[in-house]
């Protein structure tokens, strides 16, 4: 199946006419094309998204956000075909893609669709100088979004969401790993009504098609999210047009285990916070940090439930593990594994590739414990996103702190605790822009997300978003 580029409400066709290879992760195979779009595709782009500004930034908040709900109600009554197409293309479980992916793309349309009528901005009454000052929030223009291939429609429309509700126009780009759920939004959005050029999606490649939405000197603002290097590169593009940017990074996030936590309940969620997605997500607890006096008792429960995980076909209903995103990640896994060993790091489980039959060539691994002495090693240190933790254990509060902290990376932390004035202590100083105690991942989308450090720079979410997608105007009335 080919997918088109989605500019001013149409399908098109590359303007050069190049296609790269889409492949289905499950079983190595060629599934499909997408384009290859250059420069000349990102201003066709540009040009119906600046054309459809005025009207879309004076359209009324009720009007858009009726628009923005309509989307998230087709998104939901498509479930299972764009769980599917997500799965194809992604390699994730399609039941992990009907639980979680879609659902929660949908719930990003509906929530931004809601947030923009409860938006507000402060006024200052400047008390003995007989002045008000007022403070309009307004759309900034075009901007670009570019998203990454782990939670492909998910993230893409976490962006896209609170750009459209706040009224700007939009020209994005999924990854190009996993463009299948972007190419079907765009029908979702014409069949919601929103009007020609509000929305456009090219497909491509990051270092061409994404760079060429970064380049541009009139998308003035970009939201991000992909690896901590390709951030620093679109930071060092952006800085001299003084472009807006929010950059949501990389992660190496801690998982910390005390031996008053509710075990049964810190167990079952540890697997998860492990091995979800097949560990690609950026806030798996991919360091796990035990308490020394249960550490034992961790480790040889925690691998036996991670022996039994299913690594199967996606579609398979009992699958737990689908396949990697794509060969050349699978390698890279692979290569961390190696790594591991020859740092002296035991293999408690795992770090095989998997056989699937007749999926032969599918990019499949086992899920992979690895014990490791000091947390200076490099798959102790470095990002690895995928199926891949490592355990260690700790003898106090102090030390845990530290070698959770000892990382570039700040995206989110997990503690399990049951002590009130830990859970305090300890979350204070962990260096995150999102702490979690005694569970994972449980998300409210009016809260700020983001990562500090070397995990990006701003917040999304809630009004933090609404508020990275308008300029901030005061205007002073002296009467
Ligand atoms: P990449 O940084 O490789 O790519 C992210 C996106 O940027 C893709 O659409 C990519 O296109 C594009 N891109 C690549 N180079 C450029 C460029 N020069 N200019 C503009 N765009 C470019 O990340 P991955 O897709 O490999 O995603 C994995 C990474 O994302 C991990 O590091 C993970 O931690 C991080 N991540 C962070 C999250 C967060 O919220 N903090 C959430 C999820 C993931 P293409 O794929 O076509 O090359």
């Amino acid at each position: 199946m080919n997918i088109k580029n989605y500019i001013n409400g149409e399908f098109k066709n590359p303007i050069l006419d190049n296609w790269i290879d889409n492949y289905n992760p499950s079983n190595g195979i060629i599934y499909g094309q997408i384009p290859d779009s250059t420069k000349e595709d990102v201003e066709n782009a540009y040009s119906a998204a600046k054309s459809a500004f005025s009207s879309w930034s004076q359209t009324t908040l009720e009007e858009r956000s009726r628009i923005l709900i309509k989307i998230s109600e087709l998104l939901e009554a498509n479930l299972q075909r764009f769980a599917e197409a997500e799965s194809k293309d992604n390699g994730k479980p399609v039941s992990l893609a009907k639980a979680v992916d879609i659902p929660r793309a949908a719930s990003n349309f509906r929530f931004f669709g809601n947030a923009i009528t409860q938006f507000a901005s402060e006024s200052h009454e400047s008390v003995g100088q007989q002045a008000v000052n007022y403070t309009l929030r307004q759309p900034i223009g075009v901007v670009g979004c570019i998203s990454p291939w782990n939670l492909p429609l998910y993230l893409f429309t976490w962006k896209i969401a609170p750009a459209l509700a706040a009224g700007n126009c939009v020209v994005a780009k999924p990854s190009e790993v996993t463009p299948m759920t972007a190419y079907l939004l765009g029908e979702i959005c014409n069949e919601a009504g929103l009007p020609k050029g509000v929305l456009n999606i090219v497909h491509g490649l990051g270092g061409s098609t994404g760079q060429a939405i970064v380049e541009h000197p009139n998308i003035k603002a970009i939201s991000f999210t992909g690896g901590t290097a390709t951030g620093a590169h679109i930071a060092k593009v952006a800085a001299p047009m003084f472009k807006k940017l929010s950059l949501e990074l990389g992660g190496k996030n801690p998982n910390i285990i005390f031996a008053d936590c509710d075990y049964e309940d810190m167990l079952n969620t540890t697997v998860r916070s492990s091995f979800a997605n097949q560990g690609q997500i950026c806030l798996c607890g991919s360091r796990i940090f035990v308490e020394q006096s249960i550490y034992d008792k961790f480790k040889s429960d925690f691998v036996n439930k991670v022996k039994a995980l299913k690594v199967g076909h996606p579609s398979q209903k009992d699958t737990n593990i689908g396949a990697l995103v794509s060969k050349p990640h699978l390698e890279k896994v692979k290569e961390y594994i190696q790594i591991a060993k020859d740092e002296n790091g035991t293999i408690l489980c795992g770090g095989n590739e998997v056989t699937i039959t007749n999926y032969e060539n599918g990019y499949y691994l086992e899920p992979t414990v690895i014990e490791v002495q000091n947390d200076n090693c490099r798959v102790n240190q470095e990002e690895i996103f995928g199926p891949v933790v490592t355990i260690m254990p700790f003898s106090n509060e102090d030390q845990v702190l530290q070698m959770a902290n000892k990382v570039k990376y700040g995206l989110s932390a997990t503690l399990w605790t049951n002590d009130l004035k830990r859970t305090m202590r300890m979350s204070n100083q962990l260096q995150a822009g999102i702490v979690w105690v005694n569970t994972w991942m449980m998300r409210d989308l009016r809260t700020p997300f983001g990562g500090v450090k070397a995990s990006g720079v701003g917040r999304e979410g809630g009004f933090e978003a609404l508020r990275f997608f308008t300029e901030a105007k005061n205007v002073c009335i002296k009467y």
